[in-house]
């Protein structure tokens, strides 16, 4: 929709320019969000596009997704066959359920930002221990996970002025094994529960919860829990209230599917899927 409340739009094209954020300006990246819904708060649009961030960059370290990267460029990456973990993200992107217009223009640091219970850029990211690069005003940088940059609906760790810069996913996580699970409550609905479990060669084992809840929660084992152990874990991490609450679930049904696919995910990574 036009945004009838929009006096400018500023298209920086170096870091420099990024600085002086006022109130009522907003980073624009693909605006599948922005332009979706009226914004009566909004003056004046930086759009991020014309910064020319490489999308994506492998490195023997890893792969830094640029926050400007849309879903339909992270699709189409092809990774180095060692990292295991890498048909996770064809299964992310296509957990974002939205018309081919809106995958070739949303971008994996929008939908963070957005901070989404449904945000499959974050259980993505969260997953494989992504680190979200952030750059502040005056030209310095800070480093974030993304676990802890998701704080709820429409709320990150985000300060005025500042701009997700990329995500960085380590080599070390993208070698690992998966398991991945996903409920909606339609065919084509949003994911209202997605959980991700990963091991390591020498047994640690990492569940991610996100969708049912209303921010990312991540447990960690140095070796994979019992049944029982598992089940504890996850009710001490995740009180009633974490759950999400929305038209895509309600929390009963979001903490039945959590605990279902948590077991099933143990299963898998521990004993072959048996
Ligand atoms: C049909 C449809 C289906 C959708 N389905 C889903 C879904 O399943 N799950 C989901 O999570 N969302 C969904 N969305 C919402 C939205 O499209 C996505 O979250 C999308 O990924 C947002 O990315 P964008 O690049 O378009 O962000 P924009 O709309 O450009 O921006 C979104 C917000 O993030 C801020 N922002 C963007 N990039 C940065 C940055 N680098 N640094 C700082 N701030 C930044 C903007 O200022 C704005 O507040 C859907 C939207 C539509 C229209």
């Amino acid at each position: 929709m036009d945004l009838n409340t929009i006096e400018a739009v500023a298209r920086p094209s170096r870091r420099e320019e990024l600085d002086g954020l006022a109130p009522g300006d907003a980073f624009l990246a693909g605006g599948t969000w922005l332009f979706s819904e009226p914004q009566p708060g909004l003056r004046r649009l930086v759009d991020l596009s014309g910064l020319g961030w490489p999308p994506l960059v492998a490195t023997p370290e890893g792969l830094s997704i640029a926050a400007t990267c849309t879903v339909a460029e992270l699709d189409a990456f092809e990774a180095p066959a060692e990292w295991t973990a890498a048909p996770l993200i064809g299964q992310c992107c296509r957990a974002f359920l939205a018309s081919f217009k809106i995958w070739n223009m949303a971008s994996v640091g929008g939908n963070i930002c957005m901070s989404l219970p449904a945000g499959p850029m974050i259980s993505l990211t969260a997953a494989l221990d992504g680190v979200c690069v952030i750059w502040t005003p005056g030209g310095g940088e800070r480093r974030v996970s993304v676990v802890d940059f998701v704080r709820g609906p429409l709320d990150n760790a985000l300060e005025r002025g500042e701009v997700l810069r990329a995500i960085e996913l380590p080599r070390a996580a993208l070698a690992r094994r998966f398991a991945f699970r996903r409920a909606s409550l339609s065919r084509l609905g949003r994911s209202g529960v997605l959980l991700i479990g990963t091991r390591e060669a020498e047994g640690g084992f990492v569940l991610t919860v996100t969708a049912s809840t209303r921010r990312p929660v991540q447990l960690a084992f140095a070796e994979p829990p019992s049944p029982s152990g598992l089940e504890a874990a996850l009710e001490a991490a995740i009180p009633p209230e974490l759950y999400h609450d929305d038209i895509h679930g309600r929390p009963d049904w979001r903490r039945h599917m959590t605990r279902e696919f948590a077991r099933e995910i143990r299963t898998e990574l521990t004993e072959g899927g048996r």
